[in-house]
């Protein structure tokens, strides 16, 4: 079984930076980490592959720096990794980030299973992995808690959903976006550390991909972002106290005009 875990790098940072001319977020010269939800989803691959058998390739689109990243991630016992990096890749929307990522698993190609985190802690759209599923014409479940049983054609998981959970088949080869629910991430051992350090990290160009260049970057991306900011608190909010009752009469009169 092949299983391919897409992992983003992310700011380790709530100050995230806009660039204003660009409106794109300035990544170079920012500490960055694994995207949270992408342990999870690390952890459930090397799970499957200790349990099962398997080899487990982490696939990310980024900035070259994510080498370093990826390194993490060998050494959280993925067994091989590829970094899509080309400035035609650069100012991707969901979109574009989705078709790079599809020419990634094509190059890695005959995989069972992708599996992503369930969203980014930066762009936090949540919109990848069904995006990646769709581009690949294959079936995807979002939101899995649990792996319930899997084998070479079909998994049987565990959803969750806004009600409560929901047990689902999917035929695979398939795609699934997984939560925090799902397992606790293992910590890198001090040896499998210093391995991951020599690890060669596969570097794939829009080239190498065979990528579409109007399906690439800014050029391939339909979403534009016309402006940033940070969103004024509301000065003017009249907060009702009392009972259900008084709250209730005093936003009645407040709607009827009754009240300054
Ligand atoms: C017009 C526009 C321009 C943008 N320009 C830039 C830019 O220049 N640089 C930039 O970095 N971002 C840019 N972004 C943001 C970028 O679109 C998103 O960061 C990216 O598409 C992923 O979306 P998301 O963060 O919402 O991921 P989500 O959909 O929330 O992520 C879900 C899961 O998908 C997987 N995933 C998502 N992205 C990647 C990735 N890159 N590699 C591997 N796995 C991934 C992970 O498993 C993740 O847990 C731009 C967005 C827009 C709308």
């Amino acid at each position: 079984m092949k299983i391919i875990v897409c992992i983003k790098q992310v700011p380790g940072t709530n100050e995230v930076k806009m660039d204003p001319s660009t409106n794109t977020i300035i990544r170079e010269n920012v500490a960055s980490i694994i995207n949270p939800f992408d342990t999870y989803a690390i952890e459930e691959a090397v799970r499957i592959k200790e349990k099962y058998g398997a080899e487990v390739y982490g696939l990310s689109m980024g900035i070259p720096a994510a080498t370093e990243m990826l390194r993490e991630a060998i050494s959280l016992k993925i067994d091989k990794a590829m970094l899509l990096t080309d400035r035609k890749f650069a100012g991707a929307d969901t979109l574009a980030t989705s078709y790079a990522l599809s020419r990634g698993a094509l190059k890695i190609g005959e995989y069972d299973l992708i599996i992503c985190g369930k969203q980014a802690t930066d762009g936090d759209t949540a919109q990848v992995g069904p995006s990646l599923a769709k581009t690949l014409g294959i079936a995807y479940a979002t939101d899995i808690s649990k792996i319930i049983e899997l084998n070479c054609s079909f998994m049987r998981c565990m959803k969750i959903t806004d009600d409560g959970y929901e047990e689902i088949e999917i035929k695979l080869p398939a795609l699934i976006t997984v939560v925090k629910e799902i397992n606790m991430p293992r910590l890198p051992s001090i040896k499998s550390m210093r391995n991951a350090k020599s690890a060669e990290i596969e570097i794939v160009t829009s080239k190498d991909a065979a990528a579409d260049e109007n399906r690439s970057g800014l050029k391939g991306s339909p979403t534009q972002v016309r402006k940033t900011f940070v969103p004024v608190h509301d000065v003017n909010s009249i907060y009702l106290l009392g009972t259900p009752f008084e709250q209730s009469k005093k936003l009645a009169e407040i709607l009827m005009g009754k009240e300054s």
